[in-house]
């Protein structure tokens, strides 16, 4: 028996860990028209295959859900590995090399941008306009580090911008100097807007690139969707308006447009403007960004009690709240009443608190609503709030590459938290059992946006990169990996408001697809984040082959 009309995509033979509601398995899948036609054990898509059908074997590989990244900066993170991108190599020798051929490469260009390079490869963590002078003396370079919070820059762009050894440090920076006090080459914190602000804007080609650029690589890591974490006109929102009028945005994107602190809750009135005139083809702008505070590293997260000095002692500095909570009581819930979803960025205590409080006001005035508001980061939750999340309908939005003991934890983090806080931090298990729906995504370009990488530091809670040498950080807290799969597949796709369409191969949603090369559950196979993606494929169409796909 054949089915009426043959599949135009098979895939059989595999293990094919579903995310439906049962968490069930397949070893076949079959698609016509973008759509799952068949989904089961290899005999039920046997009739769909039809002589132009197309048929991969796969051989015990996985195939999962197309997966969704619930928190990205893909445009900017385009942008960086367009310009100087030093991110994937290391030493002061290594960068040099880098830049000399990045400007080399591009004569024309005025300036030379970038980023990528680590404090930890210079003395003292600060680089020096010497070095830089000796091979771009004639263009202003402009470097950021890593974290974003230090810029490198030579003399050139120094000059450009009249910083000299009369230069008075601004009050929410440093600028690094040599003996005599003439600057040395290294910002810190706010005083790289001394040199940033002459940087040229990305021109619209250059954002164009960027997105396509972004687009390839991270459908070539199994991601068919995401939420853009901070669209702004002109920039974020331009690039993806002009794929998507195209018909070049393969990917299904959701973008948060960035709440401007500056203002009040007027400005809603253009973000629903927004909406109206860019949502084109796969973009929908539907999400609000609301960035709630800073990072714990340099104690600007927002923390109910006071961080700790290097002594243990409360310094009563309890970071930095961006965003006036009496505006965020009116806000959050005008926005969702206006249908936008509020996405906020979280990283201490506070911050999170005032999050889960501004979405209890929205729902005491507006009742149930079907917006979806998101908090992502999530560090720290104090205890009481972990089990507001599902009483409040608030989906955790979690970053797991960051969950580990690294340096900027066990030196940076941990020690002026006290031991009772750093417990505290990225509870996924407890926010699971506690009956929260739990998405997934990288933050890149400040993480690595490779899920395989990502949900090996869900399941083991130990750096891919510190594999065996690092304890378990809060062991308690590790989570499976079919809960961390589906956090980053039907999770998000909750999130993206796409869970009817996508987000779990069941017959009758889009084909959004990515197969492995191996079986992504047998420990035997290896690590999980030395899992390779093969093939990926957005309502049943390749947008990224390997050709070890076919082999
Ligand atoms: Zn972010």
């Amino acid at each position: 028996m054949t089915a009426d009309q043959p599949a135009d995509l098979v895939l059989r033979g595999g293990r094919i860990p579903t995310i439906d509601a049962a968490r069930s398995w397949a070893s076949a899948v079959a698609v016509r028209n973008g759509r799952i036609v068949a989904v089961g054990p290899d005999p039920a898509v046997a009739a769909h295959v039809g002589a132009n059908t197309r048929v991969i074997e796969l051989r015990g590989r996985t195939v999962t859900p197309g997966f969704a990244d619930a928190h990205v900066h893909a445009v900017t993170a385009g942008l960086a590995r367009l310009r100087c991108d030093l991110s994937s190599v290391h030493g002061l020798g290594a960068y040099l090399e880098a830049i000399q051929a990045h400007a080399l490469a591009d004569r024309e260009a005025p300036w030379i941008v970038g980023e990528g390079w680590s404090m930890s490869d210079f003395p003292g963590g600060i680089p020096s306009r010497v070095d830089l002078d000796r091979i771009v003396p004639d263009r202003p370079v402009y470097l950021e580090s890593r974290d974003g919070h230090s810029a490198w820059v030579n003399t050139k762009a120094l000059e450009l911008a009249g910083v000299t050894a009369e230069s008075q440090d601004p009050e929410d920076g440093r600028i690094d100097r040599e003996a005599d006090g003439t600057p040395g080459g290294g910002l810190q914190e706010g005083a790289t807007s001394l040199v940033d602000r002459l940087v040229p804007a990305a021109t619209a080609r250059e954002l164009d690139a960027a997105l396509r650029l972004a687009q390839a690589y991270l459908h070539s890591l199994g991601i068919t969707s995401w939420q853009d974490a901070s669209v702004r006109p002109h920039v974020e929102e331009a690039a993806y308006v002009s794929l998507a009028a195209r018909g070049d945005l393969t990917a299904k994107v959701v973008g948060a447009m960035k709440w401007d602190r500056t203002r009040g809750p007027e400005q809603i009135e253009d973000l629903d403007q927004r909406r109206a005139a860019m949502t084109i083809g796969r973009y929908r702008p539907t999400s609000v960004k609301l960035f709630m505070d800073g990072v714990l590293e340099n104690h600007t997260g927002a923390m109910l009690d006071s961080y700790l000095d290097q002594s243990g002692k409360p310094t009563g500095n309890r970071g930095i709240a961006m965003i006036d909570q009496a505006v965020l009581m009116v806000a959050v819930p005008r926005l969702d009443a206006l249908g936008f979803q509020p996405h906020f960025h979280t990283i201490g205590d506070r911050a999170c608190r005032e999050a889960l409080d501004a979405v209890e006001a929205a729902r005491r005035a507006n009742g149930p609503s079907d917006t979806r508001p998101h908090i992502a980061h999530i560090q720290v939750i104090h205890p009481d709030d972990i089990g507001r999340f599902r009483q409040l309908g608030v989906t955790a939005n979690a970053q797991p590459y960051w969950a580990c003991h690294e340096d900027q934890q066990d030196q940076l983090t941990t020690p002026f938290l006290g031991p009772e806080r750093a417990s505290w931090q990225y509870p996924f298990r407890s926010l699971l059992d506690a009956g929260a729906t739990l998405a997934m995504g990288s933050d890149w370009s400040v993480s690595t946006p490779d899920p395989m990488a990502e949900m090996e530091v869900a399941v083991n809670r130990i750096a891919d990169y510190h594999r065996g040498e690092r304890p378990v950080f809060l062991p308690d807290q590790r989570i499976g990996l079919m809960d961390a799969l589906a956090a980053f597949t039907m999770g998000s796709a909750y999130v993206n408001h796409q869970d009817r369409d996508t987000g779990s191969i069941e017959v009758g949603k889009a084909a959004d697809l990515a197969v492995f090369d191996r079986d992504l559950f047998d420990r035997g196979a290896g690590a999980i984040g030395e899992t390779r993606c093969v093939g990926t494929f957005v309502d049943g169409v390749a947008v990224y082959e390997d050709p070890a796909l076919e082999g």
